[in-house]
């Protein structure tokens, strides 16, 4: 990976979209699932749940690759923090799959997304149902602290292949001690689909839904008048969830009516 001139500084050239940022640290969770921090433009601001995009190359056009990812970090982080998986010949991956700490990575100015906290109607639960990465925008939520007033419980279920890939899984220990003064409580549901006995669920979230398991081991109903969902992962996972939960009537946001439920497809 070669390094963009002055990183790390978050500098920012007037005519462009983005800043250069430096790479702080990486953790390889396993060979193809990492996460990364960043130096942070002081500009750059985020709701937790946003996504921005990244760009790795030499900086110089043709060699730029350039791919959408939801920050980790707490919106308020003096850094910022992405977890990514590396798909066997993806040009982003193979880019990532070199970076280095002190390495720059380009990070556009703004930041999108609509699976933020405030897209949802008030209510008494929170159902963040991730997948592989898809828990890195939830774990962005849960480190913003108004979240924790705003519920009375969080409950957090992630999907995995091999439990390896239960990332950030001593961070929710960690956050539910940090936080017990709060309203809230967390409720961390770990799910590993194909290593049997390594986690109390091997079915997927929208079986475990269907058939009334992850309710019972969260203690509340999935109840349209109490729950809001968000969901973020496979894509087919989500439109099976999308589909599930529409049937139990629950609603995206639409022309400002603030729904039940917001979605996110991180592939
Ligand atoms: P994954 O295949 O989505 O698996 C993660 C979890 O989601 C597993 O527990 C899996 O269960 C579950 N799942 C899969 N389909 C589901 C569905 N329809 N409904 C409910 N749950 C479902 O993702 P991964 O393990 O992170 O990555 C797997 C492969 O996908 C890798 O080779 C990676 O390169 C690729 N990938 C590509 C992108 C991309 O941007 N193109 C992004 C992420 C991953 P099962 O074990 O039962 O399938």
């Amino acid at each position: 990976m070669s390094t963009i001139s002055e990183p790390g500084s978050g500098s920012v050239e007037p005519e462009r979209k983005w800043t250069i940022e430096q790479v702080l640290s990486i953790r390889h969770w396993t060979p193809t699932l990492l996460s990364f921090c960043t130096t942070r433009n002081p500009d750059f601001h985020f709701k937790p749940g946003h996504y921005a995009r990244l760009g790795l190359g030499d900086g110089h056009g043709d060699d730029m690759v350039w791919r959408a990812y939801s920050m980790v970090s707490a919106a308020d982080d003096d850094t910022l923090e992405f977890v990514a998986v590396l798909i066997p010949g993806g040009a982003f991956s193979e880019k990532l799959a070199q970076l280095k700490v002190g390495d720059a990575i380009q990070v556009d100015k703004l930041s999108f997304g609509f699976l933020t906290v405030d897209q949802l109607a008030p209510g008494k639960d929170l159902w963040l149902l991730s997948s592989g990465t898809g828990l890195g925008p939830f774990v962005s939520i849960l480190r913003d602290p108004p979240v924790w007033q705003a519920f009375e419980k969080l409950i957090v279920v992630h999907s995995v292949r091999r439990a390896a890939e239960l990332t950030y899984r001593d961070e929710m220990a960690a956050l539910s001690h940090a936080l017990s003064g709060a309203k809230a409580q967390l409720c961390y549901i770990p799910i590993v689909t194909r290593e049997p006995g390594s986690s109390e669920f091997s079915a997927r979230i929208p079986q475990l839904i269907s058939d009334g398991r992850l309710e019972r081991a969260a203690g509340t109903s999935l109840s349209l008048a109490e729950s809001r969902v968000m969901v973020c992962g496979n894509p087919e996972m989500a439109r099976e969830l999308r589909q599930l939960l529409s049937s139990r009537g629950f609603a995206t946001t639409r022309r400002g009516v603030l729904g039940q439920m917001a979605f996110e497809k991180y592939w």
